[in-house]
């Protein structure tokens, strides 16, 4: 299908700062072929779609997802009998189809509001490759998924036993990485410090779970079968332990010391921000949340100790990209509109650095930003419409009008909101 999108005010998500007024941009099929001020005769067999008035920029990218979850608080988050009936039902085949049923429609969820690539970071029983595939296959509607399975841990981290296949053995972890390469994972991820949804204890989140040698069995192996390295990290000694051991994306993040700086550059490492998930746990009652009492004293470390980790890895040049950790309480799948708002807020940035960082940027990270992230001729057709100017107001990302994924349109994308959420998020994000 040829579409052209014509009189667009366009962010194409490259150090353009400013918007380009009057702009037509020319898709043939899955992709982009030109980038043109004004118009010219359409080919015959192009279809026009006239943008006056509206704004044109990349699709979003989530860098930090989790497809299981719709984001109502649950107990099965929380352990216990709940959990593992939860377990115990993906044991099934039924159980099983249902489960992926759920993780389908979270995913577009996710597109419908604009984000065309998710970075899927631990999902149960490689449903995440499931649906990736379904998705490339043509099957079903969803956006560019990168997906890790099951997170890896050491037995007692974070997930283990839930979201997280674990060994002490870096034999074993080795093992479990190559495990994963079969099942055509593309990406790793770790846990190296404890986290904040399984804390039974003030600071725990911090707590450095993984050895170094475990770290770097999971990352040589990972390295050596050409994938690249997340770890879920909330404390200032375990980024120290990521740099040793060899990650690649620091996910959540804490603060830096100078010689972190370092080892970031010569790693070409980055971080994660991800408020989304802290900043609903840190305010709001665990009445609402569903979690321990612990919750709301380890996400407010954690929400401050991330601003500052980005702030310091902005100031420095490292690479900071963005991910909502969907799927955590309060944390639905079409939120990273929320994410991008709050890091112009929290961490001071502009609108233009914000909507930069959330599109190209993101990919950058991703590996995938030769092929998407920007509005430029070659580039995949990752596009969103909306009638606000994002430029000016980062909220017109809430409610977008149209989404293109690699070239796909969905014309009137309905995002199945949950309205008490959103209002219980409005009142604190
Ligand atoms: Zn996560």
């Amino acid at each position: 299908m040829k579409v052209v999108f014509t009189h667009a005010n366009l962010f194409d998500g490259t150090e353009h700062t400013e918007l380009r007024k009057d702009v037509s941009v020319y898709v043939d099929g899955e992709k982009i072929v030109s980038v043109e001020p004004g118009s010219k005769p359409l080919h015959s067999g192009s279809r026009e779609i006239d943008l006056t008035g509206k704004y044109l920029m990349p699709g979003l990218v989530n860098l930090h997802a989790h497809l299981f979850g719709d984001g109502t608080p649950s107990e099965i988050l929380g352990g216990g009998e709940s959990q593992k009936k939860f377990l115990d039902s993906l044991k099934t085949q039924a159980g099983m189809d249902a489960f992926v049923a759920t993780v389908r429609k979270n995913t577009q969820q996710a597109l419908y509001s604009g984000v065309t690539t998710v970075r899927g970071v631990g999902d149960f029983c490689y449903s995440d490759v499931r649906v990736r595939d379904e998705i490339n296959s043509g099957k079903t509607a969803g956006p560019r998924l990168l997906v890790a399975g099951p997170a890896i841990t050491c037995k007692g981290g974070h997930g283990d036993g839930f979201f997280s296949v674990s060994s002490d053995d870096p034999e074993e972890l080795k093992k479990i990485v190559r495990e994963h390469v079969d099942h055509h994972v593309d990406l790793i991820k770790i846990c190296v410090t404890g986290g904040v949804m399984d804390a039974k204890k003030r600071g725990e989140p911090g707590e450095v779970k993984m050895t170094l040698a475990q770290v770097k069995a999971v990352c040589d192996m990972a390295h050596s079968l050409g994938l690249k390295v997340a770890s879920h990290t909330e404390s200032t000694p375990g980024i120290e332990m990521d740099l040793q051991g060899g990650v690649d994306t620091v996910e959540h993040g804490s603060s830096l010391t100078p010689e972190m700086i370092d080892l970031f550059r010569k790693n070409g490492s980055s971080i994660t921000l991800t408020l989304s998930p802290a900043i609903p746990l840190a305010k709001l009652p665990v009445s609402i949340t569903k979690l321990n009492e612990f919750c709301v004293y380890n996400s407010d470390v954690l929400v401050k100790k991330m601003v500052e980790g980005s702030k310091q890895a902005l100031a420095a040049g490292i690479p900071v990209g963005l991910g909502t950790d969907c799927s955590c309480p309060l944390d639905p799948p079409y939120n990273m509109w929320r994410e991008v708002r709050g890091f112009a807020k929290y961490c001071g940035v502009s609108n233009a650095f914000a909507l930069q960082t959330a599109t190209l940027g993101d990919a950058k990270i991703a590996g995938v930003g030769d092929i998407t992230g920007s509005v430029e001729p070659g580039k995949e057709a990752d596009l969103i419409v909306t009638e606000k100017n994002p430029l000016e107001d980062l909220t017109a990302l809430r409610d977008v009008t149209m989404v293109m994924a690699r070239g796909s349109l969905i014309e009137h994308p309905a995002v199945q909101k949950n309205k008490k959420m959103e209002e219980l998020l409005d009142t604190i994000f």
